[in-house]
């Protein structure tokens, strides 16, 4: 390592002092997290990334309409009616009283004082707001890219349902399960929907592009045009079989037909009793579909074990995640909570270590939803049998979180040193389904790969081999940039 690499590693050694010394002072470690540059966010689904009270504003400005549950509706309303216009909310809004119990019922604030379960709560919030999604996810996408910017975040792969309700809506009646694949459904109808995709993605992002001001000259630009933006396709999986068939089909082809759509993702609650039913013959479908995809198949990423005894019988735990990873191919999973159940947890987990089997870490969304935080919550069994973990958010619009707010918490309730927040900083890169090749060997020593091994990570002049293995390598050039942050943040210290 020559000099500089020396000197970085001096830098980091004192980022990782300040941190122990301020892990008892909430202030200074928010501080600190916030500003501590975070790779990315793996595991965020749009819609439930969004504060309820953008979702206000905008269906404010677009005359939609809310019934007391706050359901958000289209227009029109019902004038002097149950279903008011938000517009005549805001307008009404007096000291004492405006949209305080509407973002409750749109998020998880104030659950605790609720009659109904967190999980219960935490699911309601998506139908109430989904009507103030339509013609918005560009303002969704510039919201969620902002604050990932404001936080040191460089990437979000962002979970969103494009296509997916149309594709369900045409194999409901047009779709056939036991025909031969090819024959389940028409390929050309779902390669039109495909098409109608792309250019709703045109849209999302020009008006992204518009509100953060991208197109600018490079000082009125927002922050938030930095941040790079991937999508994964939703799958619904409390839908009907043939509608689950259909849409991972839809998946498989957005991935394929447009960079923006990296992978995949099978979504809605784990434990509905649809999802659980027909959770095998999900994975069926998916090994199906992705064996006529090569070149799609490493996107994909499970929702597995967000479970628990209680919550769901003894016979759905501990063989999601395996069957994830076995059958589906997956090469993340999301939560993996329930792998205290599976029949050799031990031999599960060096497995996912061997195979590099990413989990992405939801703390908050696991408080809530399944109320398993603490010594409870896997995590520090997966750090230690090597299993690469990220922390992301899952849904912080609804949680009432950010990104920061996850590093803070696994901080504080697993005592985490600066190595290994840095570690899962540069996983959510590394385990990204960007294209490409991943800089490291190791990420939590920095070991990279042979052909930049001599080079200074982050340096701003790149040559030989690392020059060669950056070139065209939208993922280990995005990683390159991250340790230039890396460094600058260390360098502080
Ligand atoms: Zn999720």
């Amino acid at each position: 390592m020559g000099l500089l690499g020396g000197k970085s590693t001096a830098w980091a050694d004192s980022a990782a002092e300040r941190l122990a010394s301020i892990k008892e002072q909430p202030l200074q470690l928010r501080q600190f997290l916030q500003q501590m540059p975070k790779g990315g966010d793996l595991h965020n689904h749009l819609s439930g990334a969004v504060y309820a009270e953008s979702y206000l504003r905008w269906a404010a400005e677009d005359g939609k309409c809310i019934d007391p549950s706050g359901v958000i509706s289209l227009p029109p309303c019902e004038p002097g009616g149950e279903v008011q216009a938000v517009r005549e909310i805001f307008a009404g809004m007096t000291p004492n009283g405006g949209i305080e119990s509407l973002v409750d019922a749109l998020s998880v604030r104030n659950y605790s004082r609720r009659e109904v379960s967190g999980h219960d709560q935490f699911f309601a919030t998506f139908e109430r707001f989904t009507a103030a999604t339509f013609g918005r996810r560009g303002d969704m996408v510039a919201e969620v890219s902002s604050r990932a910017a404001s936080q040191n975040i460089l990437y979000l792969e962002l979970m969103q349902s494009l296509g997916m309700f149309e594709v369900a809506a045409f194999a409901q009646t047009n779709g056939d399960l036991e025909a031969k694949y090819g024959q389940r459904i028409d390929h050309a109808a779902v390669d039109a929907i495909v098409a109608d995709v792309i250019l709703e993605m045109d849209r999302i992002d020009a008006r992204r592009r518009a509100i953060q001001g991208c197109d600018s000259i490079a000082a009125e630009q927002g922050d938030g045009c930095q941040v790079t933006v991937r999508y994964l396709s939703q799958v619904i999986r409390t839908l009907s079989p043939i509608q689950v068939y259909a849409q991972t089909l839809l998946a498989f082809k957005l991935v394929a037909a447009d960079d923006r759509v990296v992978g995949l993702n099978f979504v809605a609650p784990e434990d509905h009793a649809v999802a659980l039913r027909d959770y095998k013959q999900h994975m069926d479908f998916i090994a199906e579909i992705s064996s006529q995809f090569p070149a799609q198949r490493s996107g994909v990423t499970l929702h597995a074990g967000e479970l628990t005894l209680g919550l769901v019988p003894p016979e759905h735990l501990g063989w999601h995640i395996d069957a994830a990873i076995q059958v589906a191919g997956a090469k993340r999973i999301g939560h993996g909570i329930d792998i205290a159940y599976a029949l050799d947890m031990d031999a599960l987990l060096r497995n996912m270590a061997t195979q590099q089997i990413l989990v992405e870490i939801n703390l908050t969304s696991n408080d809530v939803i399944l109320e398993v935080t603490d010594e409870d919550h896997p995590l520090p069994v997966y750090l230690k049998y090597g299993v690469p973990v990220a922390l992301s958010t899952d849904d912080e619009g609804v949680s009432r979180i950010d990104l920061t707010h996850e590093y803070q918490r696994a901080v504080t309730t697993y005592d985490l040193d600066y190595e290994v927040l840095r570690g899962m900083s540069r996983n959510a890169l590394q385990y990204s389904f960007l294209p490409g090749k991943g800089l490291f060997q190791d990420t939590l020593s920095g070991q990279v790969v042979d052909a930049c091994s001599a080079a200074t990570l982050g340096a701003e002049a790149v040559s030989g081999g690392c020059a060669e293995f950056l070139v065209d390598n939208p993922k280990g050039s995005l990683q390159w940039q991250l340790e230039a942050r890396l460094a600058e943040f260390e360098s502080g210290f």
